[in-house]
């Protein structure tokens, strides 16, 4: 018996992350020139970053020989200004996935369950499992999150339930009244985590001041990124909004200095640039009508998507990937989610998004 053999039955349960293709591993695969390749795997912002976020990042650099600061003022204070909260209702993360792993060990044991849907973001389970948690999975609904089985999933051991709304991979979306009204229904014994990673992707007439809930739902815990339309997927920084409660004991499982400093500086800037947020927001709906276009051009279905991605029901899901990547195309299947017909792509510049559309017509 050595030391890998007695690990938890749970730890070795769990199934990793898969994350997209690197440009550079799949350029050396391929031989190819590493901007001959087009990524649309990770929802990563095509613009790139703010030019503010990158100056400040970049400042910062000179101080790396010093600890960022643990408890992340500036950037909390300037996070509370806009969200209407207090500083005691923010936690910062090491990218909202952080976030979700200290939900995860703070609420849950071993003896204790959390509720996700079919096709959720797969940090949920990973993180459930790793807490020594049951996970309870519930049938989607039209691929997204069928609320009322999932509120009947409840048990009395149930910890966490979790929603992202718009949900990935499926960028399948639930009107903010369902999502409020499930909440009066959720008993307080659960802590529903609601992950708002592409809310700044949602059409103006469909978003919500969620945090104003905070108020009537002591049990929500609304988490958000600075990875997808804020562009900084590769600094990490993401954060958490709760009662003061909640976010105390997600602090006391916070790792210290958790977000380094060229992040914390970076975030900061971001939330000023306005512009390049609105940028994002522009390019993403074009992009998304090209693709959804496009692929109904090539007679492939999507799943009506509110994120920064779509999924396209090609068919032999595996044989297509391997065909795209063959050409230099980078997009992400889906099979782990239990969707082995689909690719997930990504939304990029317009020149990718056409890229892509016509080697996935040489594909098909
Ligand atoms: C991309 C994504 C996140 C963000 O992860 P980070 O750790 O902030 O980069 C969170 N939730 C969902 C559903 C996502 O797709």
């Amino acid at each position: 018996m050595n030391c890998c053999d007695l690990t938890p039955a749970h730890v070795r349960a769990i199934a990793p992350y898969l994350p997209g293709k690197p440009i550079s591993e799949l350029a050396r695969e391929l031989g190819l020139a590493e901007a001959d390749i087009v990524k649309l795997a990770s929802n990563e912002n095509p613009l790139g970053p703010s030019p503010l976020a990158l100056a400040a990042a970049q400042d910062a650099l000179y101080d790396m020989a010093l600890y960022p600061d643990g408890a992340g003022f500036a950037l909390k204070a300037k996070l509370a200004g806009k969200c209407g909260v207090d500083a005691s209702q923010i936690v910062l993360g090491n990218g909202s996935n952080d976030v979700l792993d200290m939900a995860a060990r703070a609420f849950l044991a071993a003896g204790t369950s959390a509720v996700y849907a079919q096709h959720a973001f797969a940090v949920y389970p990973i993180a459930t499992q790793t807490a020594g948690a049951q996970g309870i999975a519930v049938p989607a609904r039209n691929y997204g999150h069928d609320l009322a089985a999932m509120g009947a999933a409840i048990r009395d051991d149930t910890r966490v339930l979790w929603i992202a709304n718009p949900n990935n991979p499926t960028g399948t979306f639930l009107p903010w009244l369902e999502v409020e009204a499930f909440l009066d229904t959720v008993p307080p014994h659960v802590l529903v985590v609601l992950d708002e990673a592409y809310g700044e992707f949602l059409p103006h007439a469909e978003r919500c001041d969620t945090t104003a809930w905070l108020a009537r739902f002591p049990n929500l815990l609304i988490v958000r990124t600075f990875s997808k339309a804020y562009g900084l997927a590769g600094l990490r920084v993401g954060y958490g909004l709760g009662n003061a409660a909640v976010i105390d004991l997600l602090n006391r499982v916070r790792h210290p200095f958790n977000v380094n400093a060229p992040a914390l500086a970076a975030a900061e800037a971001a939330l000023d640039d306005v512009d390049f947020l609105a940028r994002s927001y522009a390019l993403n709906a074009a992009g998304m009508a090209q693709l959804a276009a496009g692929l109904s051009a090539l007679g492939v279905d999507g799943v009506p998507s509110r994120g920064n991605f779509l999924l396209a029901k090609v068919g032999d899901a595996a044989r297509i990937n391997t065909e795209l990547l063959k050409r230099g195309v980078i997009v992400r299947p889906v099979a782990n989610y239990g969707l082995p017909e689909f690719l997930r792509v990504s939304v990029g510049l317009a020149g990718q998004n056409a890229r892509f559309l016509d080697v996935l017509k040489a594909c098909l």
